[in-house]
């Protein structure tokens, strides 16, 4: 990551792919993980790699929901852990969230490598080694979580989440929130609270507005809820990416 200069023009584009590398070598990223990031990158530089104005409105109602969750959970994949470990835990404590580990290509020795990468960076228990719950209809080896993690949750995070899970998730009557650069990708179709940001931005910036909203009671928090208008978001951000006004 040193090698990089940070008044280079595509700084933050090479830091990621930086991490990705880091993470394949590391045993927590799959290969595949590098073709994710890749067509991610594509759609941050056509919104500009900034965070939109209805991205943030998304990020702001995300925080709402986790901090009126009864059980919220964080769900980390290879590519979340290799990009935002530190961030995670971050805003696992600020909403007082549980973080799971919760894998495509699921092998014991990445569950672990993650769950101590989280660790390394600060993380108390992570959840996602016990596999002793199933999400009803998906195939038996996608479907696998913890009953007291993901299958108990009633709102769910699942940043960079694949479409059969995510709409599975949905249909288990969780609130959703997905973090995911391609609007037209099914995870945020299906979220009731689509992000569509690069991850490095929208983690910090939802444990920022969990913090500024910490203090606020119920009534509040469920007004922020009621005002975000998820096809709004989906449709701002595809407005931006089209319109190439950067
Ligand atoms: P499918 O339609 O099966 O979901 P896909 O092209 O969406 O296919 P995935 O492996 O699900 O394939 O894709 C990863 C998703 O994660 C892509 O939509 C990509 O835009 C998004 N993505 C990749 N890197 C980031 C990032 N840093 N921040 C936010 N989203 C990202
Ligand atoms: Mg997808």
């Amino acid at each position: 990551e040193e090698e990089i200069p940070e008044d280079h023009p595509r700084y933050q584009d090479l830091l990621t792919r930086h991490r990705i590398e880091a993470g394949v070598e590391k045993g927590i990223t799959h290969l595949q993980g590098m073709h994710a990031e890749g067509r991610g990158s594509a759609f941050d530089y056509l919104l500009g790699e900034e965070t939109i104005p209805s991205a943030d409105d998304a990020e702001r109602a995300a925080a709402a929901h986790l901090l009126l969750a009864e059980h919220p959970v964080l769900s980390i994949n290879g590519n979340v852990a290799a990009l935002v470990p530190g961030e995670m835990v971050a805003l696992a404590e600020a909403v007082d969230a549980d973080l799971e580990v919760n894998l495509f290509n699921r092998t014991p020795e990445r569950i672990d490598a993650i769950a101590d990468h989280l660790r390394e960076h600060g993380a108390g228990d992570v959840k996602g080694l016990e596999a002793d719950a199933r999400i009803p209809n998906l195939e038996h080896k996608r479907a696998k979580v913890d009953a007291d993690g993901i299958y108990d949750a009633d709102v769910v995070l699942v940043p960079l989440e694949d479409g059969d899970r995510a709409e599975a998730l949905d249909e288990m009557g969780k609130t959703e929130i997905v973090i995911d650069l391609n609007p037209l990708s099914r995870s945020p179709q299906v979220a009731d609270v689509p992000i569509v940001d690069n991850i490095i931005r929208a983690v910090p910036n939802m444990t920022e507005h969990a913090r500024a909203l910490a203090d606020s009671d119920e009534a509040e928090l469920e007004a922020i809820i009621e005002d975000f208008d998820r096809e709004r978001a989906l449709e701002n951000a595809e407005e931006r990416i089209r319109s190439g006004d950067l």
